[in-house]
C-alpha cells in the first residue's frame, strides 16, 4: 500500500491522505500514530485510519514523516467507532480524536511515570489503644500533635468504628497535609522520625491498583434481587440492551457486581459507566472491595499521564478487567468486552454538550456492540420506550433492599404562604419544623436548591438596573462569599458596584436565591446545626467533594445544601427529611424536556431520604401543587408520568417518536447570524419542508461576544439519516461560499439533551 488516510486532530471533515515511504510499508498499519506535515510548517500526531492505493488527484501529496507506534493504539473495532460518532454527531473525526485520546498520546512526548509521596499510619499504632499512647506522647510536642490530628481526621481513620483500623478511608499525600494542615516538612519528618506516620511512594496512576480480587465478598442477592439478575440473564439471550428499573436502594450496584463476576468468570471485560458526580470514593471502594487490582478507573478528574497508563494498559497482554468511569471511558481500547453497565443511565451529563463531539456516552456505549445493561430508577423517556415497544429488555425491581419505604412527600403550597406572609425567606415554617425535629432526633437533613451562588441576579431597588455580562446575553448571578458577579455562560467576574451605575442608588439588592444564601440564612435559623453546602463551587478539587460526602456520612456534619450534585451516588443512612426548596425553577425551564428533567431531580433528590431506619420525608415546596407532575412525584408515580409525556412528545412531534437535531450558527455580528440563520433555514426547508422550524434566538443569545441562532430539525424515526447528513453538509458548504459568512460558526445537535 502507498497511501494512507489518515485522521488529524483539526476541525476540518475527512481525513487526510498521505504517502507512505518505502521504508515504512512494511511496518504501518490502521490505528498507528504518524507524524506529518500540515499546512504551512505544521506538523501533528494523526492516526492511521486506512491505508490503500487510490493516489489522490489535484493536489501534491506529502509523505508520513515518522512512524511512532510498532503496534496500534487503537483497535480496529474503535477507529470504526470513532467513524460511528463522527457521522452520527456530525462532528469532525479530528475532534472525536481530540476527545477520545489523552493528550500524551496525542503529543510527541514520551510518557514517564511520576510519583507521589503518600503518608500513612505506621503498622503499631493501627489501633485505638496505641493511638491514645501515641497522642499523649505528643502532648509537649503540640505541633507535631496538630498535624497528627489534622492527619488522622483527613484520612478519616478516626471515623473506623470500632478499635481495630486497618487501612484508612482516604489516602493522604504529604503535600496535602501540608496545604491543609498548615504544617511543615519538618514537622512531618519528625512524626515519621518517631514512627508514628512513614512515608510511602505512588506511582501516578498506580492509585488504584487495589489488592487481590475477593470474589468471595461479594453480597448474596436476596429473593427479588435474584430474581432480577436472571431475568437480565435471560433478557441478554434475545436482546443487545436491557434496561433495569430499579427504585432506589433497591441493590442495583449489588446486582451488578454479580454480573461483572460472571464476565470476568468467562474471561470477558466489563465496562461499568456512571455519570461523573456520581463516580465517589465510596463506590469505587464498593467494587474495589471484590475486584481489587483487575478494577481500573478511569475519569476526567485524573491527570492526563495516569489516562495514559491506562490506555497503554487496555491494549497490553494485561489489561484492567473492569473499567469504572465516567462518559469518556468509553473509548477505552477493550480487547474482550463482554457488558457494559450504564448506570443512572437517565443522567443528561452523559451527553457531552461542549466541545464537540456532543455525543451521547449511552447511544455510544450501545455502539461497541458488547452487551449493555442500562439501570436507573428513573428511566429516561427513549430508554423505557424502547423498553416498552420491545427493542430493550426490561427489567423491573420495585422494592428496596431490607424494605424500606419509599419517603413521604408533602407538598407545600408557597404561593398561598407567600400570600399570607407565612414563609421565611425561601423555607416554609413546615420544612423548618421538620429539619429541627430531625437535627434534634440527631438525624440528618439535606435541602436541595438547584442555584449556586448568592442570588441569580442583583438588582437595583430604585431603578430596577440589573448588571448584564459585557460578552453575553445574560445577568449576572452573585457570589457573595468571593464579593463578586459571575457570569455562568463565560467565566467572567466583575466587582459587585457600590451604587448603581443608572441611578446613583446605593440599594442594590440581591434577587432570588442561590445556595449560598440559603447556607446564610440556614445558619441564623439553626446555629447549632452543622452545616455543609455542595455545589460547583465548593467542589472544585475532587477531594473537596470526597470530604463532604465522607463528612455528612460521618455525621460530622448534620444539614447539607446542595444542588444537583446531592442527588447522586450517596448512600446516606441518617437523612431523615429532604427539602426540595422550589421545583418551580426546575419547571419553568425553556426546554420541551424541562419536565422530564424535573421529574427525575426530584424523584432521585427524594431517593435520598429515609434509607434506613425510619421513613424518610419529603417537603416538596412549590407555587403550582396542583400541576399533575407533582402529584406523580408524590406518588413516584412514573407510569402515570411516562404515559402523560409520551403522549405530550408525539403531539408535538419530540423525541421518542421524532428525532431532533439542533442546528446553531455563530457570529461576532448579530446582524450576519441573523441573516445567515434566514438563509440557511430557507435552503433547509427547500429539502426537508416544515420538518424545519425556526431560526429562533436561543434563550441565551449571545455567549462569549458571540451572536447564536438556533434552527431545529424534526425528523421521522425512520428517516434515511445519511441522507440527511448529507444534505445538512450541503447546505452549510453552500452557505459557507458566501465571503459574508467566511467565519460562520455552524455546528449541531443531534438527540439534543
Ligand atoms: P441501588 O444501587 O439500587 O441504589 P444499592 O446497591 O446501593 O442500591 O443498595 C442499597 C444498600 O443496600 C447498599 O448499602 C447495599 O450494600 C445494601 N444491599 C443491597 N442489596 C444487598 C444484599 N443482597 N446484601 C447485603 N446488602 C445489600
Ligand atoms: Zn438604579
Ligand atoms: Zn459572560
Amino acid at each position: 500500500m502507498n497511501f494512507a488516510d489518515v485522521i488529524l486532530p483539526v476541525p476540518l471533515d475527512g481525513c487526510f491522505t498521505y504517502a507512505i515511504p518505502t521504508e515504512m510499508q512494511n511496518r504501518v498499519g490502521d490505528g498507528m500514530r504518524v507524524l506529518v506535515p500540515f499546512g504551512r510548517g505544521k506538523h501533528y500526531v494523526g492516526i492511521i485510519s486506512k491505508l490503500h492505493d487510490q493516489k489522490p488527484q489535484g493536489y501534491q501529496v506529502k509523505a508520513i514523516e515518522a512512524l511512532l507506534d510498532e503496534q496500534p493504539v487503537l483497535l480496529p473495532g474503535q477507529l470504526k467507532f470513532w467513524h460511528w460518532i463522527a457521522d452520527y454527531y456530525m462532528s469532525p473525526i479530528g475532534e472525536v480524536y481530540k476527545a477520545a485520546l489523552p493528550a500524551g498520546l496525542k503529543a510527541e512526548e514520551g510518557y514517564k511515570p511520576r510519583t507521589e509521596t503518600f503518608i500513612r499510619l505506621t503498622e503499631n499504632y493501627r489501633n485505638e489503644p496505641t493511638l491514645h499512647v501515641a497522642l499523649n506522647m505528643l502532648a509537649r510536642a503540640p505541633k507535631q500533635q496538630e498535624a497528627f490530628i489534622a492527619y488522622l481526621s483527613l484520612s478519616r481513620w478516626d471515623t473506623i468504628e470500632g478499635n481495630v483500623c486497618r487501612e484508612p478511608v482516604l489516602e493522604i499525600t504529604r503535600e496535602e497535609l501540608m496545604n491543609v494542615s498548615e504544617t511543615t516538612l519538618t514537622i512531618i519528618n519528625q512524626l515519621v522520625k518517631r514512627g508514628l506516620l512513614e512515608t510511602y511512594e505512588v506511582e501516578v496512576g498506580r492509585l488504584n491498583h487495589g489488592g487481590e480480587p475477593h470474589p468471595d465478598r461479594i453480597k448474596k442477592l436476596n429473593a427479588a434481587q435474584q430474581e432480577a439478575y436472571n431475568q437480565i440473564i435471560f433478557s441478554f439471550l434475545q436482546k443487545q440492551v436491557t434496561l433495569l428499573h430499579g427504585v432506589t436502594s433497591s441493590g442495583k450496584t449489588e446486582i451488578y457486581i454479580h454480573l461483572i463476576q460472571r464476565e470476568l468468570d468467562e474471561h470477558r471485560q466489563v465496562l461499568f459507566l456512571m455519570p461523573e458526580i456520581a463516580l465517589t470514593v465510596q463506590m469505587m471502594q464498593r467494587l474495589q472491595r471484590v475486584f481489587g487490582k483487575r478494577l481500573g478507573i478511569y475519569h476526567s478528574k485524573y491527570s492526563d499521564a495516569e489516562r495514559v497508563e491506562i490506555w497503554q494498559k487496555q491494549l497490553s497482554k494485561n489489561p484492567y478487567d473492569v473499567i469504572l468511569g465516567a462518559r469518556s471511558a468509553v473509548f477505552l481500547p477493550f480487547q474482550r468486552l463482554g457488558l457494559v453497565i450504564i448506570d443512572e443511565e437517565h443522567e443528561t451529563s452523559y451527553k457531552q454538550q461542549d466541545p464537540m463531539p456532543r455525543y451521547h456516552a449511552r447511544s455510544a456505549a450501545i455502539m461497541l456492540g458488547a452487551k449493555t445493561l442500562l439501570g436507573t430508577a428513573t428511566p429516561a423517556l427513549e430508554s423505557y420506550y424502547n423498553a416498552k415497544t420491545g427493542k430493550y429488555g426490561l427489567v423491573e425491581l420495585k422494592e428496596r433492599y431490607q424494605g424500606i419505604e419509599l419517603p413521604e412527600i408533602q407538598v407545600v403550597d408557597t404561593r398561598d404562604l407567600q400570600h399570607r406572609k407565612m414563609m421565611s425567606g425561601p423555607f416554609s415554617p413546615i420544612l423548618l419544623k421538620y429539619v429541627r425535629e430531625a437535627l434534634e432526633r440527631g438525624e440528618q437533613a439535606i435541602l436541595f436548591q438547584n442555584r449556586r451562588g448568592w442570588a441569580p441576579m442583583l438588582e437595583c431597588k430604585q431603578c430596577g438596573w440589573v448588571p448584564r455580562c459585557e460578552h453575553c446575553d445574560v445577568s449576572l448571578t452573585m457570589h457573595r462569599s468571593m464579593n463578586q458577579l459571575t457570569c455562568h455562560y463565560c467565566g467572567m467576574t466583575y466587582q459587585i458596584p457600590a451604587v448603581c451605575p443608572a441611578c446613583g442608588s446605593k440599594e442594590l439588592q440581591g434577587r432570588g436565591y442561590g445556595t449560598e444564601k440559603i447556607e446564610d440564612q440556614i445558619r441564623d435559623i439553626f446555629p447549632e446545626a452543622r452545616v455543609a453546602r455542595m455545589d460547583l463551587d465548593t467542589t472544585r478539587t475532587r477531594n473537596a467533594y470526597e470530604r463532604l460526602i465522607t463528612d455528612f456520612s460521618a455525621g460530622r456534619t448534620n444539614l447539607l445544601i446542595g444542588t444537583q450534585m446531592i442527588s447522586k451516588g450517596l448512600d446516606f443512612d441518617k437523612v431523615s427529611v429532604v427539602g426540595i426548596l422550589n421545583a418551580d425553577a426546575m419547571l419553568n425551564q425553556p426546554d420541551f424536556r424541562a419536565y422530564e428533567h424535573a421529574f427525575m431531580m426530584m424523584a432521585q433528590v427524594s431517593g435520598r431520604a429515609g434509607r434506613k431506619g425510619r421513613r424518610g420525608l419529603v417537603v416538596l415546596q412549590t407555587k403550582s401543587p396542583e400541576l399533575p407532575l407533582i402529584q406523580q412525584v408524590v406518588r413516584n408515580d412514573y407510569q402515570t408520568f411516562y404515559q402523560n409525556m409520551v403522549e405530550e412528545r408525539l403531539a408535538f412531534h419530540y423525541p421518542p417518536y421524532y428525532r431532533l437535531i439542533y442546528v446553531y450558527l455563530k457570529h461576532s455580528k448579530d446582524e450576519v447570524v441573523n441573516t445567515a440563520s434566514i438563509e440557511l433555514g430557507t435552503r433547509l426547508r427547500q429539502w426537508f419542508g416544515d420538518r424545519v422550524l425556526g431560526p429562533d434566538k436561543p434563550s441565551v443569545a449571545r455567549v462569549k461576544t458571540l451572536s447564536i441562532r438556533k434552527l431545529v430539525l424534526k425528523l421521522e424515526v425512520g428517516i434515511d439519516m445519511p441522507r440527511v447528513r448529507k444534505y445538512l453538509a450541503l447546505a452549510q458548504q453552500q452557505m459557507l461560499q458566501d465571503k459574508r459568512y467566511a467565519s460562520l460558526q455552524v455546528y449541531y445537535d443531534v438527540d439534543p439533551q
